[in-house]
């Protein structure tokens, strides 16, 4: 579904707190604006410096996200994980999308967790994921065979606007 539903904040019915705080509704300490997206401090940071990277329309998962939207997004992330390493003086970072309930998602605006690491701090991305099995070859290689075939014949995931 590609589905902005700017700016009323209501998508399927749900209130949208990010939606909220784009158009001044909600507080929000931001570090970053331009037409297309904002970034801003998580409110319940990891470590300090914790930014989410969000666009400015809603759109609720990684699916209905245009692809020109989702590279700028991960253009001013990219600008940005130097600055929050400098400033908040911690090297380690974790990168984080959860898109869709399966995959944690809470807030459904899609955005772009950056979060800063520090040894010892308590939080985890375990991969490898200890209940997992390592599958043999022939799966591995029959799995990003599919995945090749099926990719040459994609259309390529919601449009770039024009
Ligand atoms: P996710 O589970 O990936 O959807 O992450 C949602 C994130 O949004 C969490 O890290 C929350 O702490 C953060 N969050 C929720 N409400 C706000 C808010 N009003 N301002 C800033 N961050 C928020
Ligand atoms: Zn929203």
């Amino acid at each position: 579904m590609h589905a902005p539903v700017h700016p009323t904040g209501v998508s399927s019915g749900h209130h949208c707190i990010f939606c909220d705080l784009i158009r001044g509704a909600a507080e929000v300490s931001m570090c970053y604006e331009d037409g297309t997206v904002i970034a801003f401090m998580d409110i319940q940071p990891v470590n300090a410096g914790h930014v989410l990277v969000v666009p400015r329309e809603h759109y609720e998962v990684l699916k209905d996200i245009p692809r020109d939207v989702g590279m700028h997004m991960y253009e001013v992330a990219t600008r940005l994980i130097p600055v929050i390493q400098q400033v908040s003086g911690a090297e380690d970072m974790n990168i984080v999308v959860n898109s869709g309930a399966a995959a944690g998602q809470n807030v459904f605006h899609y955005h772009i967790h950056l979060i800063p690491r520090r040894a010892g701090d308590g939080f985890d991305v375990p991969l490898p994921f200890p209940g997992s099995e390592m599958p043999n070859r022939h799966l591995l290689d029959a799995m990003a065979a599919r995945i090749g075939a099926a990719l040459r014949n994609h259309k390529g995931g919601v449009p770039a606007r024009s």
